[in-house]
């Protein structure tokens, strides 16, 4: 739809509000990277561990040198040594895998909490990670608490349409009666709302 009316009318918004489903990595990078909109998006991700064990975001991404830092400063990179051909180390999974030197992991104090079951640690860091990351520095502002508040009052009224106006799925087909049905039932929705308003009187002043 963005990209539709973006076509159409040379418009599109500066942020955009959603839930968790549109916090996946590649719909993250489309806003991102390829729309330039700033994602008011809470990010999709499976990696926080439940034990108390550290997490991949315990870990300090370095835009600059591109490697983790654990939380005792040590470094995890793609490749400890220099290849004679360039590798991208992307896997299958669009991922690519930083590891920890054995030699630093082995008496560390954190190990325990860190990689108790093997000699070093991994972190499978995902090809569009960066425009995650956006996503977590906007998620920590209070813009993104004021996107968030904006965002409840929409859902409020789509919820109020399902339950109460019982527009839980379309009856007439195509998009024109997609269009027409959907009308009419914002349109009872907003009367309604008036009628409430209206009956409530003027606001007693003095
Ligand atoms: S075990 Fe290795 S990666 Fe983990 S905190 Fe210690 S040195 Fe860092």
């Amino acid at each position: 739809m963005i990209s539709r009316v973006e076509a159409q009318f040379d418009i599109k918004p500066e942020r955009l509000i959603g839930d968790t489903a549109y916090g996946t990595a590649p719909m993250l990078a489309w806003m991102v990277e390829e729309k330039d909109i700033e994602p008011h998006v809470t990010v999709w991700d499976k990696t926080e561990r439940k034990n108390d064990s550290f997490s991949s975001n315990d870990f300090h991404w370095d835009e600059e040198t591109e490697e983790y830092r654990c939380p005792v400063c040590n470094a995890l990179r793609s490749e400890w040594r220099a290849f004679k051909n360039e590798r991208s180390h992307v896997t299958k999974a669009n991922t690519i895998i930083f590891r920890s030197r054995q030699t630093d992991c082995v008496a560390c104090p954190m190990k325990a909490k860190c990689c108790l079951n093997t000699s070093f640690r991994k972190i499978a860091r995902g090809v569009h990670e960066a425009a995650r990351d956006v996503a977590r520095r906007i998620a920590a502002t209070p813009t993104y608490q004021r996107s968030r508040h904006e965002r409840k009052k929409v859902e409020m009224l789509f919820a109020h349409l399902k339950r109460i106006l019982k527009l839980d799925r379309l009856r007439v087909r195509g998009m024109s009666g997609a269009t027409d049905e959907f009308t009419l039932a914002a349109a009872v929705q907003n009367l309604r709302r008036l009628a409430k308003l209206t009956s409530q009187g003027p606001p007693l002043t003095g």
